[in-house]
């Protein structure tokens, strides 16, 4: 009989008949994996509370000839402040579905892994905008697409002046006359703030960041500055990232009116 440990967040779980779930996780020791959680719907089962999304959990799982399926599972750390705010709740979900859609089954990553937990406490205690920001920033940093940000992008000199802007293409930041001549390419114009912002996100602890205080421009650029990063290196648009941007319009809206 093959079995295996190993402590992972639990990404999704899907309904697999009555009452199996198959569940997507991200593990310590062998990266992304899916498996079978038999019965784990049923009411009186004991695995129902540690397979929820969102929790941290100790699995003994059996090899499959196809697919490995759960043996015995149990609880190690569930995040009860993200349930409790709207915004909380959905920035989990938005580190989350990077995590899916930016790791491999079976590779591990285990600094993106203790990356994630981290993420996952301090979006209850501290700003859940500027910690799910700085989660983008590390695991891009972490799955190879650091941004280029202490020299211009493209003619490699030194970054002055104030006006900047960030290319994806380019891989980073760019001074302001390459700007200019990449102006028909995909770029967000950006102020050093913005780049000094992401420094500090890159080189503090998220225990640290939660408590940093960013203004709104800064707020903006950087949101642009992620999702068109993200976009182009994992080649994919963030749905998470679209229920955000939906549901902050309709606040500003209903703000406005008031
Ligand atoms: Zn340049």
């Amino acid at each position: 009989m093959k079995l295996y440990k190993t402590d992972a967040l639990v990404l999704r779980n899907l309904s697999r008949g009555d009452i199996d779930q198959l569940l997507v996780l991200f593990s310590l020791e062998y990266g992304k994996l899916k498996v079978m959680a038999h019965g784990s719907r049923k009411i009186t089962s004991r695995k129902r509370g540690a397979v929820q999304p969102l929790t941290l959990t100790r699995f003994l799982i059996h090899k499959g000839r196809y697919l490995d399926s759960v043996r015995q599972c149990e609880e190690l750390e569930s995040f009860p402040e993200l349930f409790l705010r709207m915004d909380r709740i959905c920035y989990a979900s938005y580190a989350v579905e990077l995590i899916e859609n930016s790791t491999v089954e079976g590779e591990a990553n285990q600094v993106l892994f203790a990356v994630l937990v981290e993420t996952l406490r301090q979006l209850g205690r501290g700003d859940p905008e500027i910690i799910a920001r700085a989660f983008a920033l590390k695991l891009i940093t972490l799955v190879g697409y650091k941004p280029v940000l202490d020299l211009c992008a493209k003619c490699r000199k030194n970054l002055t002046g104030k006006a900047l802007a960030f290319s994806p293409p380019a891989g980073g930041f760019l001074c302001a006359d390459c700007a200019r001549e990449n102006s028909e390419n995909q770029m967000v114009m950006c102020h050093r703030g913005t780049l000094e912002t992401i420094k500090l996100m890159l080189a503090w602890e998220l225990s640290k960041l939660g408590q940093l205080k960013v203004d709104s421009g800064t707020r903006g650029e950087l949101y642009y500055v992620l999702k068109l990063h993200l976009e182009y290196h994992l080649g994919y648009r963030c749905a998470t990232e679209m229920f955000i941007d939906k549901l902050r319009n309709r606040n500003n809206r209903y703000n406005t009116k008031s």
